[in-house]
């Protein structure tokens, strides 16, 4: 392992796959995770199971798609390098088929500002990015375009992205886009919930900027 460019950060992509399906977000396989490293980014290897992972078969490449060792990048390495060329704001991304999130992304639909939670995807509601086939550019940059001022989005017909500063944020908000989802579809056997207006969900993102432990901050 010896000369291997990237260990630790190759270590926590390892650790951050190896969580999705103990945080009930994903399933097998599916899905994948990377992160920026140096002038490219690592990325999980297509289509092997998470469990036994080593840093070697974490994949770096460059933010045109170049490769480097001899195993596969995941299959949607588009996606995530035209993020992290187009989104200097964010260093990782996770992508997973969260079952609520991939209910309501089978019908074609985001979620909208039923819960103020909603602000934590960077804007008043998450989108969901229409159809393209997967592992395409098409796929990619539908997107890119739904991630527009925003960190996270559903993929119709697929799953979510969600993206951080860090992989820790990645998932935890991962976590809470599938939340969303599953409280906005129980909200809706009920009827169409109340939703915030424009102004409300202004404020809440304005507070979230804020948000968490400040210390010597003022009261
Ligand atoms: P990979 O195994 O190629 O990462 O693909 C999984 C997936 O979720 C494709 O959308
Ligand atoms: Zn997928």
């Amino acid at each position: 392992m010896a000369g291997l460019r990237f260990l630790k950060l190759r270590r926590a992509a390892i650790a951050a796959a190896q969580q999705l399906g103990p945080l009930g977000i994903n399933q097998g396989n599916s899905g994948n995770v990377s992160l920026r490293a140096g002038d490219g980014l690592l990325i999980t290897p297509t289509g092997m199971p998470y469990d036994a992972l080593t840093p070697g078969q974490i994949v770096w490449m460059d933010l045109d798609g170049r490769c480097e060792g001899d195993w596969l990048p995941s299959s949607e390495w588009r996606f995530h390098c035209d993020i992290l060329r187009e989104r200097p704001d964010l260093n990782a991304i996770v992508h997973t088929h969260a079952v609520h999130a991939t209910a309501l992304a089978c019908h074609g639909r985001g979620i909208p500002p039923f819960h103020y939670m909603v602000a934590a995807g960077g804007g008043r509601d998450i989108r969901c990015a229409p159809y393209a086939t997967y592992g395409t550019a098409e796929l990619s940059a539908n997107a890119v375009r739904a991630l527009e001022g925003r960190r996270a989005c559903l993929l119709a017909n697929h799953g979510l992205i969600a993206c951080g500063c860090t992989l820790n944020e990645a998932l935890a908000l991962a976590v809470e886009v599938e939340t969303l989802s599953a409280m906005y579809i129980k909200a809706l056997q009920l009827g169409p919930p109340v939703e915030l207006d424009d102004a409300e969900m202004e404020t809440v993102l304005e507070k979230f900027s804020t948000y968490g432990q400040n210390p010597g901050r003022e009261r």
